[in-house]
């Protein structure tokens, strides 16, 4: 089989379907937003600042591609009753869903267990896993509506094997890693909804930069450059597929 970083994905491979991605605003999940608009898709702009999803918005109304949405959201206060609305208000606008990747995420701190701050730890789960799963919960009943949907949940190497001092950043992306096997093994023969985990690997952003100060950014590939998987993942080549894990980079060589 093509390894799926080197996929490649025609020009029309999301054409007419409806995309939802979190933390559309920067980083990858701008990158993952712009991508899927050019391959077709109506894309769905989710994240915390409305200026950064303008910014995405008119970049996609400038290819010329279909109208996206914006969907201003912050996983930190949201709750149970803000998902309800979200499902609802996406249902009368599109009345479908035929894709979600959730990439928002934050870093936490880099430090110890012992020194841990409990209330930034609560906070890196709430965002990176709490909020993320109330809305996939409210959001199954509009991907059940797709022939084919797929659900990408952005996890990390630290999500697969612990590393010291990444804290809560690791243990939300484990926890993500868990909530895609719940969700791929209970759908799987009862609905057309694929579910699996992407790691994007070492990749040129704020986020990166932050947890690695000293890195020199250029030697990183740029979120467009690892695209290939999350076209993969999000499009019809991959239906029939789920519950499981990737890598959006190939291995390094030793
Ligand atoms: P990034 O540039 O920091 O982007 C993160 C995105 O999440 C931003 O759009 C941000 O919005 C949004 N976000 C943060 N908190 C939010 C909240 N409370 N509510 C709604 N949206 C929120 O990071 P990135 O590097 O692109 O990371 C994207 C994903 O890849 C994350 O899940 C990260 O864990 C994962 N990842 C990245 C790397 C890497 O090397 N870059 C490696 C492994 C995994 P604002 O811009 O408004 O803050």
């Amino acid at each position: 089989m093509q390894a799926i970083y080197s996929y490649q994905a025609p020009d029309d491979l999301l054409k007419d379907r409806v995309i939802l991605v979190t933390g559309a605003g920067d980083g990858i999940g701008r990158a993952a937003a712009l991508g899927y608009a050019a391959k077709g898709a109506t894309v769905i702009l989710l994240g915390r600042t409305i200026s950064k999803l303008e910014a995405v918005y008119d970049e996609i109304e400038a290819l010329g591609k279909a109208e996206p949405a914006i969907y201003p959201l912050n996983f930190e206060g949201a709750q149970w009753q803000d998902y309800q609305d979200m499902a609802d208000r996406l249902y009368e606008a599109f009345g479908r869903l035929d894709g979600v990747l959730h990439n928002a995420g934050i870093l936490g701190q880099i430090t110890p267990l012992q020194g841990y701050n409990p209330e930034l730890w609560k906070q890196v789960m709430q965002i990176n896993f709490n909020g993320p799963t109330m809305m996939l919960q409210a959001l199954i009943a509009l991907l059940q509506q797709s022939e084919d949907a797929s659900v990408i949940l952005t996890s990390s190497s630290v999500g697969r094997k612990g590393r010291a001092f990444w804290g809560a950043y690791a243990c939300s992306k484990f926890a993500l890693e868990g909530l895609s096997q719940v969700m791929a093994d209970e759908l799987q023969n009862i609905s057309n909804i694929r579910v699996n985990t992407l790691n994007p690997g070492a990749t040129r952003t704020q986020m990166r930069a932050k947890a690695y100060p000293a890195e020199n950014p250029e030697s990183l590939p740029a979120p467009e450059a690892i695209l290939p998987a999350y076209f993969y993942l999000m499009g019809p080549d991959s239906k029939g597929v789920t519950g499981q894990q990737f890598d959006a980079q190939a291995p390094k060589k030793a």
